[in-house]
């Protein structure tokens, strides 16, 4: 891709110093308000739909985002493999009705999805985007095997059971959630989008009830499988509900464990528990940074213009120096956030942005 917005972000990538702080807000578009035109759940059946919701959100946003960041529904692939979820009203929480896995017994139902039959729809809509968006760089969700396992395919339950109790039936389970999401997210790129969001920790369980070498075998390893296979520009790790564990007793964020795994940039929730600031001196030697913007209703989420300038002012204050900073959500934004808080942010990236 050529364009300022893809070398903005790649300034980034390399944590070097671009022109000016790249930006980007994600949510679960289209269930956000002013798109209700769109559906949610028609967005999880055809790739078109949701692809047009995303491109829907930029031409009615007042600045342009420098990257676009997609979101499926995140249990997806576990819709595929049997699991029910109930979407309502265009509400992004489509809470979960049953799951493949029950029993034990039932790792042994799954099958690897192919991403020119199940998965085909997700497909084109990185086809789609590849195709029309030609200065926008895009990169697409891709969850970890774990969570999928514990969030949709199973239970939290199932899992942390089997994985003490049934290790070897969890393990087949595992390599087959795995090598369908390397292969997924290999014909995602194949498309030609310019990267990967890789999601991990949702839900925050895996922070809460694993020991650390449980997470090493069972979050770790297979999400490096996954990272390692696919080549691609951009991969943005995403560290999802981070103080749930960081408070209990592990100190993973602090104390530098994530550099464990092989990305260009990390992005965490909630920004509360490590601030900007503190991230890039764990981590600003091996990754870029992504964050500073507040999704809550003290912020962003009550459309509080003031604040989320100031956010934005205070974030680059804190974190843009030597550049290697992008401007982002701790975690994907609420479907009820008025439309002024991503122009904001457009906003102040204009005025508090360059370099
Ligand atoms: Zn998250």
């Amino acid at each position: 891709m050529e364009s300022e917005r893809f070398e903005r972000v790649m300034a980034v990538m390399r944590r070097e110093v671009p022109d000016r702080v790249p930006w980007s807000i994600w949510g679960h578009f289209p269930a956000v308000n002013w798109l209700d035109y769109y559906s949610w759940e028609l967005a999880q059946r055809n790739g078109e739909e949701a692809a047009r919701g995303h491109m829907a959100l930029i031409r009615e946003l007042d600045y342009k985002m420098d990257l676009l960041k997609v979101t499926p529904f995140y249990r997806f692939m576990a819709m595929q493999w049997g699991s029910k979820f109930n979407f309502k009203d265009n509400e992004e929480d489509a809470p979960t009705l049953s799951t493949t896995v029950k029993e034990t017994k039932d790792w042994e139902k799954l099958w690897v999805l192919d991403p020119k039959k199940e998965l085909r729809e997700f497909v084109r809509t990185n086809e789609i985007l590849s195709r029309d968006l030609r200065n926008t760089p895009v990169i697409y969700t891709i969850p970890s095997p774990i969570i999928q396992a514990m969030n949709g395919v199973g239970t939290p339950e199932r899992v942390i059971e089997d994985m003490r109790k049934n290790p070897d039936a969890l393990k087949q389970g595992m390599e087959i959630i795995t090598e369908t999401t390397i292969d997924f997210a290999k014909a995602c790129v194949d498309t030609g989008i310019q990267g990967i969001f890789y999601g991990i920790g949702g839900g925050g369980r895996i922070w809460k009830d694993f020991t650390v070498p449980e997470l090493e075998k069972w979050a770790l390893a297979y999400d490096k499988k996954v990272l390692e296979a696919v080549d691609c520009e951009i991969k943005m790790l995403h560290i999802c509900s981070t103080p749930e564990g960081n408070a209990q007793d592990q100190n993973l964020m602090e104390s530098g464990w994530f550099k464990k795994y092989p990305v260009d940039i990390i992005n965490w929730d909630a920004h509360d528990y490590t601030w900007l600031d503190k991230a890039k001196e764990i981590y600003g030697d091996t990754f870029a940074i992504c964050g500073g913007l507040d999704r809550s209703y003290d912020s962003m989420r009550s459309g509080k213009i003031d604040q989320v300038e100031a956010d934005v002012k205070k974030a680059i204050e804190d974190a843009g120096e030597g550049g290697g900073f992008m401007l982002g959500p701790g975690c994907t934004v609420y479907q009820d956030q008025p439309r002024a808080s991503y122009n904001a942010v457009g906003r102040a990236v204009i005025k508090y942005g360059y370099y």
